[in-house]
Formats: C-alpha cells, structure tokens, sequence
C-alpha cells in the first residue's frame, strides 16, 4: 500500500480536534512572528503600542489547557532563550528595555512546582503584602506541572501534559509534605479515589507489544506485571514471545534461578561491579543470556531513566527488581526502605498540575474558584487575574528573563534588575531579591558576571528528553476485548501505552464505562542507544524539536492501530484529539552512577556548586538537587527562600 493510502487508512486527513489556535488567532509568541505584526494585525494593534498592549493573557477564550497539538516546551516558548544562549546576552534590543518602573520585593524566575511553592513561602516569611513577580516563557502556568483537557460530548476529560503523580508521600521532607498540607492535600485520600480494583476487576492487566520491524511479527501478549518489566515471567506467555528459543529459556532462568553471576566476588566487590556495567553488559556478559533477551528488555528503564537499559547499572537494575540477581547477595544500600513502600496512587486527574493549580490558588486571588483538593480538580483557571495590578503575587507568563543583574556589585547591591522579551520587546523590572527557579543551564546566561567555577556546574546536567502524548479515544471497547489496559511496548515507537489513571474526585469521574470515551497516555524517551547518557539526551532532544506533530500523530495511529486492531479499534474513526507534550528539557538530571562517581561528598557535587547564592540572586528547581521529582522541586524552593532570609535583610515594599 502507498503511503497516501496507508495515511487515509490511518485517518491521517481525518478532522480531530487540534486547537492550536485560539480564537483563530495563533498565539505563538516568538519575536519573529510578533516581529512581522500577526498579533498587531490581528488585533489592529499599533506598533508603538504594542509594548503594553500585549496582553494575550486578557484575552476572552485563553485557556491553553484546552490546547491540542504539540504542547510540553510549545512553539512560543523556547525561541527567545535559544536566541539568549546563541547571541550570548548580546541582543541590542535588549540591552534598552523598556523601564515600567515596576518594583517588587522578590522577582522569581519559573513558575513551575519550584517558582510557585518559593513564592508561598516567602510569603509565609515576610508576609503576605509581600510584592512578587513570577515570569515564565510558557502560555501557562505549573512548568512540567501541566493539565491537558479534552471534551467529550458534555464530559471533561483531563490528563496531565507532565509531572504524573506524587510519587512515594511518605518519603517528602517535613517541608514538602507540610506545603501539601497546607494546600489542603490530603494523600491518604487518594485511596478512596484511586479506584486500585477497577482493571483487575474486568480482567485487564498489563501486556507487551512485539513489534514487527524489531520482533519480525506483531503480536500483544498479555503478560503480568510490566512496570519494572518482567518480574512475573510465566512460562505460557514467555513461549508465545517471537523471540529464539534460547532468549526464552533465558529469561525464565533470570527470572526464576538463584545464581550467583559474580561467584567470585565478594558482596562489596560485587556491588562495585555492577555499579559500573549496564544491565545490558551484564545481562551479556555474566547472565551470558541470548540477545533477543536484550531486546525484550532494552526499553524497560526508559520512563524512568529516558535511556535504555544499555545506559543504566545493573546495580540499579538490581535494586529496582529487574531480572537477574535473585542469587547476588549485595550490600544492603541505605536508600532501601521497604516499610516505607506505598502504592503508586497518589494522582491527581491532571497529574500535579493541582499541585501548581493549589499553589496559584493561594497566590493570586481570584485566579482559581474554590476551597478543597477535591474542588481544584475541575475548577477552571481564570488567566486574566493571574497578572493583575490588584493583586500583591503577579504571574506574567509568556515572558522570558534574558538578563538577571545586581544593580552594583553583587555584595553590596540592594536590587536586582530582571529583564524579560514579552511579545518581542524587552522590560525591565527590579525586586529587592531575585530566584531563579528555571533550569540551571540558561543561569549563566542570564548571569554572566557569576564565577566561572559557578557556571561549569550549572551547566553540567543535561535534562532528559521525553515525550508524554495524550490521545481521546472514543470508546476503551478494543481494551476490554483484549483484557489488556496497560502496554509495553519495547521496540516501538511509543515504550508505553496505558489507559487513563482509574480516579475519581470531587466532580470529576473516570469513565469507568469502555463504552465511554477516554484517554490514553503515551510515553517516548528519544535516545540514542549505545552513547554515554548525556550524549543520548542530547541526541533525544535533537530529535524532538526536530519532529513535527504530523510524525508524531501519525505514529500514534500506526501504533495504536497495530496494537489494538484485534480487539476492534480504528485508528481513522476511534481518534477524537491528540496532545503531544514535548519535553526536550524534561527531567532533572539525576546523576548516573554508570558513567560519573557518585561517592564524591556532597559539597563538591556540581548541582550544590550550582546554587550556591549570587548574592541577591538564589537559585532554585528540581536541577539544583540533581532529581527529577516533585518534592525536590518544592524543597528547593524552600531552601532558596531560607538563603534569602539568612543572607538579606528583607525588605517589603507597603
Ligand atoms: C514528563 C515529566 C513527568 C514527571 N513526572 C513526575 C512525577 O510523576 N512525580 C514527580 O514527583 N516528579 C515528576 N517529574 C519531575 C517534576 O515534574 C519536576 O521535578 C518538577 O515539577 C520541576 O519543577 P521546577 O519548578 O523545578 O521546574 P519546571 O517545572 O521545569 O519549571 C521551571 C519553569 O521555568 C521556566 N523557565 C526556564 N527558563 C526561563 C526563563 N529564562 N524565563 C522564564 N521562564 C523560564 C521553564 O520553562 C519552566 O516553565 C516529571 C517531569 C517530567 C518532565
């Protein structure tokens, strides 16, 4: 078949519902396209007005929630920065801002978890008359925090774009757990609205996809137990594997013996070994397995690392439950903490954008209606509010910081200039204090005049690329034939494929029926099997602003369509809206014990030379504690706040 013929078939021509305009109006944001004047024609704005007409935010119908089509790090929001890092801060248009004369006791750079919950709490410290600008270069609050909606029929639908669920609560600092608290989040809660029965209770469960260009078939076989992939092998479905006889056989053996591949090791030695082979080394070299086994499992780090498992230990392999080391006894590691286990069901509809949603909530009046955890849930978020005169915290979103400056030298200085492009033209605001809660890379952008020693630690992680796509389907029927509800899929495209988290809150219902339109959660780490781990995240985000939202539409209908066919499923007529959520800078990066010593004390880690204070200028984010997770995002936040109370005598501008 052609592949026009193969695209109809697809319903590649199909209308759904990509709302990357609003009110018709595209709002990209980049310079370019406010250079050429499409937002001032649209909206008959003269060019000199433009400055402090620019205003998309006030807008009727601005709800990027309810936007389709590439999402994540959008069209709009990354051009500026990448300008910033390839001029070098040297644009001369931004050397003469326009002065608003705009004076705030703290400025905050991010409004993602860690911007948000800094802004929370300094406010709890210096109170809550306190003057706050937060800037962010997206259409929308939360950072990776992120809420998608989707409409069926009358129903809401809601997914979440990044940060999935708070993962592990038990495990938070005092102070992470005590902002939630605060929030009125209420963990244990989840166990009445994480319905854990749902699936089990028709028969699903999870299943791997073998994929014909990889497997030389396709074929779905329902198989227990994929997150952490294989720790349930049974023998009737590994013999349905289309993979050689001997890569069975060996699987079952990784999965069922006790053996020592390392004898003559002892455990410390043992332990040391492994830190420094990939799983896929030891899996080859040790296990001595067959290499189809490698293909089976090559994807099975990914939602976890974004790299194969060619990139991550088998020393995290083996702590994670991966195949394999039944028979090694290791050294207990300190982080092992089995009472402190919880279930994974702590997730909001729209993942932890509540969290970012709460925090708005408690931060700008009027923004976000509403009192509860549960009542956040389908509130909708005014965006007119969020940067209102009225209002003591200001959220200016489509706003990139170029330029974060003491005015004198950083010891002595009593302010900070921050300049920011919003709609092509550069401002300049000052506050007392300055947190810089965005990624640690674009820092010594933004602060030149920092230590070089400073800088080279900033700089040094690269965050993980990765795509989360949501997609409305017009019915889970295919699911229910197959018994299946969640996917992995280790050589396609999209790793993992699941039906929507089973929860129910407030006013918002998971559509429990598979009659009942849905939405299904997509998963692609681009990476680059075979190079060290940041070569592979580089090469991952290449790929991913470089792919357009047609290559990813239609690999989801491919996919879904070869996966789920025989249980019925058409991927032309089944399809009502697709969402792709980009993260070319997603994850924080997390060191790899595989390429990098991890035993250095923690004072010469590159993350804690990073965010060292600059004077008035802190440094906050999840990058500024080297994990990717919500908490560290909030703890950070904290510790930025604390250096600024330590550090300045603060100062409240009523
Ligand atoms: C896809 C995905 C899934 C995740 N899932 C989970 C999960 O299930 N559980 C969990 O605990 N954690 C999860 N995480 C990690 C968690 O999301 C993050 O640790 C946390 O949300 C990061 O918050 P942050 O504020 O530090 O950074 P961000 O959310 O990245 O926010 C920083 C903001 O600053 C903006 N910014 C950067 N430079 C500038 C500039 N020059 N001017 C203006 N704005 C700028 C950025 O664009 C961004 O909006 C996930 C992350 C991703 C990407």
């Amino acid at each position: 078949m052609n592949d026009k013929n193969h695209d109809r078939e697809l319903g590649m021509e199909r209308e759904i519902t990509r709302r990357d305009f609003l009110n018709g109006i595209s709002i990209a944001l980049g310079t370019s396209l406010v250079a050429n004047s499409t937002w001032v024609q649209a909206f008959g704005i003269p060019q000199p007005a433009l400055a402090s007409a620019f205003a998309p935010e006030k807008q009727p119908g601005y709800y990027p929630p309810f936007k389709t089509g590439m999402r994540g790090n959008h069209d709009g929001s990354w051009e500026v920065a990448h300008e910033l890092r390839d001029g070098n801060g040297k644009n001369e248009d931004w050397a003469n801002p326009i002065n608003d004369g705009e004076s705030y006791d703290l400025v905050i750079v991010g409004g993602g978890i860690s911007g948000l919950a800094a802004a929370y709490f300094y406010r709890k410290f210096a109170g809550q008359q306190s003057k706050i600008l937060i800037l962010d270069n997206h259409d929308d609050f939360g950072g990776h925090a992120k809420r998608n909606e989707f409409q069926a029929e009358k129903r809401l639908l809601l997914g979440y774009g990044g940060t999935q669920s708070i993962e592990a609560p038990r495990n938070y600092s005092k102070v992470s757990i005590g902002l939630l608290k605060e929030l009125g989040i209420e963990p244990r809660r989840f166990f009445k609205y994480y319905d854990q029965k749902l699936f089990d209770s028709m028969h699903l469960q999870e299943a791997v996809f073998f994929d014909k260009e990889t497997f030389g078939t396709d074929r779905l076989l329902r198989q227990k137990s994929l997150h952490y992939f294989a720790v349930d092998l049974r023998m009737e479905n590994v013999s349905q594997m289309p993979i050689a006889e001997a890569a069975r056989q060996d699987l079952l053996r990784l999965q069922h013996a006790s053996i020592d591949y390392l004898p003559e090791l002892a455990p410390d030695k043992k332990q040391a070994r492994l830190i420094k082979t990939s799983y896929k080394d030891f899996l080859l070299q040790y296990a001595k397995v067959h290499p189809d086994v490698v293909k089976v499992l090559q994807a099975s780090t990914h939602d976890l690392y974004c790299v194969g498992i060619d990139a991550v230990s088998a020393h995290d392999c083996a702590r994670e439950g991966f195949p394999g080391f039944k028979g090694m006894t290791l050294p207990k590691s300190h982080e092992e903490n089995p009472e402190q286990d919880e279930p994974y069901i702590f997730h909001f509809p729209d993942g932890n954008a509540s969290i970012a949603r709460l925090l708005v909530r408690s931060l700008v009046p009027g923004a976000l209606p509403g009192h509860t955890m549960e009542d956040i849930v389908t509130a909708p978020a005014n965006y007119a509010r969020l940067d209102d005169n009225s209002s003591a915290v200001r959220i200016r979103l489509n706003s990139t910081a170029v330029r974060a400056k003491h005015v004198e030298d950083p010891a002595n200085a009593k302010e900070v200039e921050v300049t920011y492009v919003r709609g092509g033209q550069a401002h300049r605001v000052r506050g007392a204090n300055c947190i810089l809660a965005c990624y640690n890379m674009i820092v010594p952008y933004l602060c030149p005049e920092m230590s070089d020693k400073q800088k080279e630690a900033l700089a040094y992680g690269v965050k993980m690329p990765l795509v989360y796509a949501n997609v409305q389907i017009s019915n889970w029927k295919a699911f229910q034939k197959l018994g299946v509800s969640a996917i992995y899929a280790p050589g396609a495209y999209f790793t993992n494929v699941t039906l929507d988290f089973p929860v129910s809150m407030g006013d918002y219902h998971f559509p429990s029926s598979p009659e009942q339109s849905c939405l299904l959660h997509l998963l692609r780490t681009p990476c680059e099997p075979g190079l060290d781990c940041k070569d592979q995240y580089r090469a991952g985000r290449f790929e991913l602003v470089s792919t357009t939202f047609e290559t990813f539409e239609r690999n989801v209908r491919d996919q879904l369509g070869r996966m789920l066919s025989a249980g019925g499923f058409d991927p032309a007529s089944d399809i009502q809206a697709i969402t792709v959520n980009r993260w070319p800078h997603g994850y924080a990066y997390e060191y790899n014990q595989l390429f990098e010593p991890l035993d250095r004390p923690v004072s010469e880690r590159p993350c804690v030379i990073g965010r060292q204070p600059f004077g008035r200028i802190k440094i906050a984010n999840s990058d500024t504690d080297g994990h990717a997770y919500t908490n560290t995002a909030i703890d950070q936040g904290y510790r930025a706040v604390q250096e600024i109370v330590r550090t300045t005598s603060v100062r409240t501008t009523s």
